[in-house]
């Protein structure tokens, strides 16, 4: 069965995308987007008072186990479809943006490489939030 992509919808007009199966589970859940260095990620807030706590929409869909790293594979961070995240350790992780000329280039956060965004056609909505002053 071919997998459908479907949105959600963030703060700020942003827009997460996955596959309607996590889709089918997730959009219940009320979906910030939170700036971490330059990139954006899709988070939300769970639990009660001090129990509260915030999870990661791409973290969810790949079950990233704890104290592991989920990794957007087209260095897209609101691409959260299954087939663009990977789980690593923080050491494999840190050793795969060495080599990502580009992301060490323009970023100061580990996802955030509007160059590489703009080779992509996929990723062109995020490109250009990221050239938008406003953001
Ligand atoms: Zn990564």
């Amino acid at each position: 069965m071919a997998s459908t992509t479907k949105t959600i919808l963030l703060t700020d007009d942003m827009t997460a995308i996955l596959d309607a199966y996590d889709y089918a589970r997730l959009y219940r859940y009320k979906w910030r987007a939170v700036k971490h260095g330059r990139a954006y990620y899709a988070k939300t807030t769970v639990g009660v008072g001090v129990k509260q706590c915030d999870l990661s929409m791409h973290r969810m869909v790949a079950h990233t186990p704890f104290g592991m790293v989920c990794h957007h594979k087209n260095r897209n961070s609101l691409d959260n479809r299954l087939a663009n995240l990977t789980n690593m350790t923080r050491q494999d992780h840190d050793m795969l943006h060495r080599n990502d000329t580009l992301t060490v280039k323009f970023s100061d956060g580990p996802h955030a490489s509007p160059g590489e965004l703009l080779e992509s056609p996929k990723t062109n909505f995020l490109a250009t939030k990221v050239k938008n002053p406003n953001f």
